[in-house]
């Protein structure tokens, strides 16, 4: 027998009496280290009012997440660049170090119903009771630094599978957040200390605030893009939307962009070589993975998959597609070729392309409005400027060459035009 009552639907049904015990414990001691956290940073900060400052910088990292559970998070581990839940980093191709230690917080607050069987003990009858309760359920989180990459090297900074990335990457970077304000911060402290008389903030009266109202912390601000999965057809399933964050860096030797999926795999977005002097001079190169210059022609022609090449329902993507972008916006799916990796280019089901087809035209979309998209363009074209200049020399020589030919016949035929008229002139 359980020692709590274990509920009859959702994930807890499946366990044994063993395991919800097992769960519960956890649950408990999760409980108890996100209380001791939130209690031992507010002390600390009660101590060191100067610190508030400092703090509200560490809250505007760990944004979303509330004040109060920044504070939990602070308690547990200062040193957190940022945190986020177990599927939050599998989803994003990390998985939790073995040996790291959870930070607890607050989840949001849950209501529920439980039934119950209770047995009268005057007349032994069973009735089925209902009862509505409210919970504040704690969740694991875990710092970037207790990740590692996993189903291959991070994407970010090339560091091997289970290895650890190095403070540089830009996953362990701290992000770009909202600074809450002192008052928003005393007032959860306030609530915080309240059994030990609140939070006195007379130490903070002297102290100018360093940040205006609406300033951000400093960090790396990650792009998002959403990806709709339809649901199974026929089932009553709802559509699932599945979102990536992505960083985007401008490469102004090849003057293309590499975009960075996290949990999707590398894109390259430039313009396509060959569209110059064209009829749609605008037409892009779609690479799937992290096609190099100096990658294998394998790689490039798609019949090796490329680093970080996306896999798609298990499908891995290779080559390149060439688009206009004009027509991502359109109803069809077809703007975009979606090659797999193989000897020739091979197509992929319909789930696999509508699902990269989101991705890219996100990533266009993005390509398009970004600040650096003309020092990429001017980059392309000054790497191209040699090789177009000799072409253009090459047909400008070849026409000059046309141009004497026609000149000596032109003057030939004005001559022999000035000799007629010679011979007309002679008869009058
Ligand atoms: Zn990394």
């Amino acid at each position: 027998m359980a020692t709590r009552p274990k509920p009859t639907t959702g994930r807890a049904a499946d366990m044994t009496d063993a395991e919800w015990d097992a769960f519960c414990a956890r649950k408990d001691a999760g409980r108890a280290a996100a209380h001791a956290g939130q209690m031992k940073a507010a002390t600390a900060l009660q101590q060191h009012p100067e610190m508030i400052d400092a703090f509200r910088v560490f809250a505007a990292r760990m944004h979303p997440y509330s004040i109060g559970n920044a504070l939990r998070i602070f308690g547990q581990d200062p040193s957190a660049t940022r945190a986020d839940a177990r599927f939050f980093w599998g989803g994003n191709d990390r998985r939790i170090r073995e040996d790291a230690a959870p930070v607890w917080i607050y989840a949001p607050k849950v209501e529920r119903t439980r039934k119950e069987e209770v047995t009268d003990p005057k007349t032994g009858q069973t009735e089925t009771v209902e009862e509505h309760y409210s919970t504040w359920p704690v969740e694991d989180v875990y710092p970037a630094s207790a990740t590692v990459p996993k189903n291959g090297p991070c994407i970010f900074c090339g560091t091997d599978e289970g290895g650890t990335c190095p403070p540089g990457c830009a996953v362990m970077q701290p992000v770009a957040g909202p600074i809450p304000s002192r008052d928003d911060v005393v007032e959860v402290l306030h609530k915080t200390l309240k059994a030990v008389g609140g939070f006195d903030a007379s130490g903070l009266d002297e102290l100018d605030d360093p940040f205006p109202d609406g300033a951000t912390a400093p960090g790396l601000t990650w792009h998002t893009l959403s990806v709709v999965r339809p649901a199974a057809k026929g089932k009553g399933k709802k559509d699932k939307t599945r979102r990536y964050r992505f960083l985007h860096e401008a490469d102004l030797e090849t003057g293309r962009i590499r975009y960075a999926v996290a949990g999707f795999g590398v894109i390259w977005i430039g313009p396509d070589t060959y569209a110059y002097g064209g009829s749609d001079p605008d037409t892009l190169r779609v690479e799937y993975g992290d096609v190099r210059p100096t990658s294998d022609y394998r790689i490039k022609n798609g019949s090796m998959p490329a680093p970080y090449a996306p896999v798609v329902y298990g499908i891995t993507l290779g080559g390149y597609a060439i688009v206009s972008p004009e027509k991502r916006t359109e109803d069809s799916r077809f703007w975009l070729n979606v090659w797999r990796v193989g000897p020739y280019h091979q197509g992929v089901p319909d789930a696999t392309r509508d699902h990269t087809a989101q991705v890219v035209r996100q990533l266009i979309d993005h390509y398009l409005t970004c600040p650096e998209r003309a020092d990429v363009e001017a980059a392309h074209a000054r790497l191209h400027a040699p090789k177009r200049a000799a072409e253009h020399a090459d047909k400008a020589a070849k026409l000059r060459a046309e141009m004497e030919d026609l000149q000596a016949k032109l003057a030939a035929e004005e001559a022999a035009a000035a000799a007629q008229s010679a011979l007309i002139g002679g008869q009058q």
